[in-house]
């Protein structure tokens, strides 16, 4: 990715560690980290950020792969969303490898990672909501060589963020080994960022639906009720559909709690009525968690 930014940045590192990689962010404060380039030159070349120096992830090996570790994966943050959309890394995480097929243009997932889209935290960030229902963690490099596990639901909401200095090396995935489904809707034909997403999970172990939406808050939501209703309905030890009506009132439930009703005036008059807009953002939230959760059981 070029840059028209009129200043470039005074230095640029390339350390061939993570550990280095953080000892080099030590070393000059100033300095941003930067892996795909996807978000951060798109910030440079708006004018919005003007980076003294890099530190260039593009090196550090360790954290393009993963590894298994206690029934869980440990993704590094350096996986390009091409490489997670690959068919053997579907067949691990199946809903992390259709939100990374989805994340833009083909230029744009050869060169995006997952670290990035973590860091980033847009809304809009298609593998925030399935980190989510998953309920996975951050493995964070710190200064002199500590690992410290996130949320990345901590992180997202802001309750546990990244100190200075620090990296995301690896995130930490249950491996369920069941139904697992992503869905994203855009306002326009081909690739394009969400106007809503989902991320739903069947999880047979802990007897749960794990569900979160993405893209229509700062971070993804999680209808934590509406999960506990729709694991309640199913025959965990039998067959485990659920009739179409069910289908139905789940994708209700999800959309009501993620865009609820305007509050009601104190002086007990009529509640305003949702604009258009919100009102189909609605009924897009639950058309899809009714298609997610359809899928999952199905
Ligand atoms: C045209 C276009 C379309 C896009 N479409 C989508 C889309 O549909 N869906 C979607 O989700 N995203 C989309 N994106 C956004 C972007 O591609 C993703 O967020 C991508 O995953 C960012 O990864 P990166 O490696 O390029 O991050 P970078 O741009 O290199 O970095 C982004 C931020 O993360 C920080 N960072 C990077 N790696 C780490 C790390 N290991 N530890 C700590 N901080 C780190 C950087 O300092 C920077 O602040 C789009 C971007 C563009 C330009």
């Amino acid at each position: 990715m070029t840059t028209h930014a009129p200043q470039a940045a005074a230095s640029v590192t390339l350390p061939a560690s993570l550990d280095e990689a953080v000892a080099a962010l030590a070393a000059t404060p100033a300095a941003v980290p930067v892996a795909g380039g996807t978000d951060l030159m798109t910030s440079v070349n708006a004018g919005q950020l003007r980076p003294t120096a890099l530190v260039g992830l593009g090196r550090v090996r360790e954290i393009r792969g993963w590894q298994y570790l206690d029934g869980h994966a440990l993704l590094g943050a350096g996986l390009t969303h091409a490489r997670m959309g690959r068919p053997d890394f579907a067949a691990l995480i199946p809903a992390l490898a259709a939100a990374a097929r989805a994340a833009g243009p083909p230029q744009i997932r050869n060169a995006g990672t997952l670290g990035g889209n973590i860091a980033t935290a847009a809304p809009s960030g298609d593998t925030l909501p399935v980190l989510a229902a998953l309920e996975a963690t951050l493995v964070v490099a710190s200064p002199g060589g500590g690992r410290r596990e996130v949320s990345v639901s901590h992180l997202l909401a802001g309750m546990d963020m990244l100190r200075g200095g620090e990296l995301i090396g690896w995130v930490r995935v249950p491996l369920l080994h069941a139904p697992q489904i992503f869905l994203k809707a855009t306002g326009r034909t081909g690739p394009g960022r969400a106007t809503a997403s989902v991320a739903l999970v069947v999880d047979p172990a802990r007897r749960e639906v794990r569900c979160a939406i993405g893209a229509i808050a700062p971070m993804p939501l999680r209808p934590l009720e509406a999960e506990r209703w729709a694991a309640s309905l199913i025959d965990w030890d039998g067959e485990r559909g659920l009739p179409q009506e069910a289908l139905t009132a789940f994708g209700t439930y999800v959309a009501t709690a993620c865009v609820p009703d305007p509050e009601v005036p104190a002086d007990g008059g009529e509640p305003p009525k949702l604009a258009p807009a919100v009102l189909h953002l609605r009924r897009t939230v639950a058309a899809l968690a009714r298609r997610a959760l359809g899928r999952a059981l199905s």
